[in-house]
């Protein structure tokens, strides 16, 4: 079609760009073509409405706009401190302009006595407020031609600038790719009867304002218009791809609850499930045997008792003559699912499995032909399950349990691990993800919530607490082990800083080991340093009840279950994430005591840390947490979301635009329930924008 060949033009071929330019765009901002051009946003405008005055600046004034008359120009100092210095005057005052390089060119060009307009940032230097090399333009010039209120500024580079594709520039090159560009080049992405419902500016005349807004309000239309698209049809190719799942997978369907699952429920289970639990169940019982391919997110709070779920979900998948398999992010956790798992089914008489990357040898062999001769029921691991020498015998489902460490590639893999049919996929979060972050993550799976903890759960209290108040936490920790409790204290630890963190879990442990002496107390170690098989016996020492205290680093974060622990004190809190602290205060609380969370910290603090701290004493809910986690910290930032490509947004932000996210999604629903492959007469323009557009799109690549 005509109009993409125009948008898929080299960028070079642009008037005013050439070989050289464009080839620094590509490498500095990843610019190959006019529809890249015009795709690269500016983030922020200058509003030249308005002129600062002198007077008024101050070093807090960042950005400001002046128009007045340069009334002096000269060079000063030597060598590498040689510089220009224009004297710069407007009704209110005088303040200096600098440039340190390029000033032969800059002399030449500027006139002395003229009236500019400039633009720059305010710095103070020695006392003074200075704008170095600021963006200047003659003011007769400026008021004669017709200019646009806001100025459009773009990510750009110092490389960029000395190569002349500065702001003006750019902003130069833009209008005349948009005059230049035939009406047809950006066709209406949406349907009409959309537009007409949504009553936004079209997608050309979006285009031209997020480049050249003429005032606040046209910025704003372009700039809903723009982040709903973005929203939308990545919403509408997630569901695309969900229903897509459905229809050309179909799955293996486990038509019965048979002998195992009623055994355990009755004979087995070691509570009564709670209200959520069941809900969960009846929901992926439901899709089990729906003979469609299950893809579903369980979220649910630490505590709230995901594994017991698991665990029915696979007996679900063994009673039907399949096998099932657990996959968790770290060796510990998946050694610790293994333990409790082979607990819980081996009365039952079947055979549970475990593959990491330490079990090896003859040991290895034997345990991938029992798997692919069918005699392993259960199969629980690391990410070892999904490598390629591992064959079932006939894989029904495959659940994950993750820190959304797990890429949609990983569970992609697992598809594969089975046939003629994909394995039903439950995917498991350790901790709640906010919804707009789970919308876009996991945003072709369905999804199911335990939104409730299990009774008799004693609210953990949290405090925070700092270097002073060591000797009374010692105290505490003995009376709570005279009570016959058990206690954690993690420390973090991180590769830049890992000698140091060692270090500091050392002296921290033999702190302890004075303060709580054997034969009376003992105390166990893990951390990452340490060999697995070390590590497991630290660990089972722990949940044995034969030591009191554990001393760890993060390696114990996700999962690990021991319910007669009931203090968590965290080293360093201020080091860690709020999701990793909110994962370690799980692991207390899980039995009936009453259990505590200390939180120890320096005395200075940064606001995001002190704001971390806070979230954690206000409150237990998961949700809450993440919420403010992913305010805190950004959507890409969090953990496990940096690699994901889906994140990465032009101009939509999954902090403040929620709420369209959610309009989006469910207009991409309708449309989706209506016509599933967008086949319509009116839809078309969906789908050929879809694939127009998709295709070039970084992020995408990874998820489909
Ligand atoms: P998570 O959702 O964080 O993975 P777990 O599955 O580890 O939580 O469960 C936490 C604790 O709660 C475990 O000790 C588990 O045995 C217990 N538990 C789970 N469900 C129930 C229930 N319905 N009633 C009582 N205890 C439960
Ligand atoms: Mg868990």
């Amino acid at each position: 079609m005509q109009h993409t060949k125009f948008l898929d033009t080299p960028i070079e071929y642009l008037k005013g760009v050439g070989p050289v330019k464009g080839e620094l765009l590509k490498k500095e901002l990843g610019i190959f073509t006019f529809r890249d051009f015009l795709y690269h946003f500016p983030y922020r405008y200058i509003d030249k409405t308005r002129f600062h005055q002198i007077r008024d600046l101050h070093e807090q004034s960042g950005q400001v706009l002046l128009k007045g008359v340069l009334r002096r120009l000269e060079t000063l100092g030597e060598g590498r401190k040689k510089r220009l210095v224009g004297r710069f005057r407007d009704d209110s005052g005088a303040i200096d302009l600098v440039w340190f390089s390029g000033i032969k060119w800059v002399e030449n060009k500027l006139q002395v006595g003229s009236e500019y307009i400039v633009y720059g940032k305010v710095y103070a230097f020695q006392d003074k407020n200075t704008i170095s090399h600021p963006e200047m333009e003659l003011a007769a010039q400026v008021n004669q031609a017709e200019r646009p209120v806001f100025d459009p500024v773009y990510p750009s580079t110092e490389k960029l600038n000395q190569k002349g594709l500065d702001a003006k520039n750019r902003r130069k090159l833009l209008r005349q790719l948009l005059d230049l560009m035939p009406a047809s080049a950006l066709a209406e992405n949406l349907p009409a009867y959309l537009n007409q419902s949504l009553q936004m500016v079209t997608h050309q005349q979006a285009m031209a304002w997020i480049h050249f807004p003429r005032d606040q309000d046209t910025l704003e239309a372009a700039r809903l218009r723009l982040k709903f698209e973005e929203l939308f049809f990545l919403q509408l190719r997630l569901l695309q791809l969900k229903g897509q799942h459905q229809q050309r997978f179909k799955g293996f369907v486990f038509e019965q609850l048979g002998t195992f699952f009623h055994t355990f429920f009755n004979e087995h289970l070691p509570f009564e499930l709670t209200d959520a639990q069941k809900n969960v169940l009846k929901e992926i019982r439901r899709d089990l045997r729906s003979g469609v391919q299950m893809n579903r997110l369980l979220q649910g709070d630490v505590g709230s008792g995901k594994t017991i779920v698991a665990v029915m979900c696979m007996l679900m998948a063994v009673d039907n003559g399949f096998q099932a398999c657990l996959m968790a992010p770290t060796e510990i956790l998946a050694l610790q699912h293994y333990t409790g798992v082979q607990a819980y089914l081996e009365p039952l008489g079947l055979q549970v499995g475990f593959l990491s990357g330490t079990v090896s040898g003859k040991k290895r062999r034997e345990l991938l032909s029992e798997l692919a001769e069918g005699k392993i029921h259960i199969l629980i691991g690391t990410h070892a399950l999904i490598e390629d020498p591992v064959q079932f015998h006939q894989l029904g489902l495959a659940i994950t349990d993750e820190q959304h460490r797990f890429g949609v590639e990983q569970r992609a893999r697992l598809w594969g691990k089975s046939k003629p049919l994909p394995p039903h996929i439950l995917v498991m979060t350790a901790t709640p993800i906010p919804r707009t972050l789970a919308m876009t993550l996991y945003g072709d799976l369905d999804v199911s919530v335990i939104n409730a903890l299990p009774p008799g759960r004693k609210p953990i209290q949290t405090l925070h607490k700092r270097e002073s108040h060591r000797l009374q936490i010692m105290g505490f920790i003995r009376q709570e082990i005279q009570l016959g409790r058990q206690v954690y204290v993690v420390y973090p630890l991180i590769e830049e800083s890992e000698k140091l963190d060692l270090l500091n879990l050392e002296t921290g442990y033999h702190a302890l080991t004075r303060e709580f002496p054997p034969p009376q107390y003992r105390i166990s170690v893990v951390h990452g340093k340490m060999k697995p098989a070390d590590k497991d016996y630290e660990m089972q020492q722990f949940v044995a009840g034969k030591t009191q205290i554990m001393v760890a680093t993060t390696v114990i974060e996700v999962g690990v279950n021991v319910p007669n622990a009931s203090v968590m004190i965290i080293e360093n809190a201020e080091r860690f994430g709020l999701s990793q602290l909110h994962q370690l205060r799980g692991r207390v609380g899980r039995g009936a005591e009453q259990s505590y969370c200390i939180l120890m910290t320096g005395f200075k603090l940064t606001e995001e840390a002190r704001q971390r701290i806070q979230t954690m004493v206000r409150t237990n809910d998961g949700f809450e947490i993440a919420e403010a986690d992913l305010k805190l910290r950004g959507p890409g930032n969090m953990e496990g979301t940096q690699q994901s490509g889906i994140l990465q947004f032009r101009i939509a932000d999954l902090v403040q635009d929620g709420k369209l996210l959610e309009k989006a999604r469910a207009i991409a629903q309708e449309i989706i329930a209506r016509d599933p492959s967008l086949e319509k007469d009116e839809n078309q323009v969906l789908k050929f924008y879809l694939d127009d557009h998709f295709k070039s799109w970084k992020g995408w690549n990874k998820i489909s």
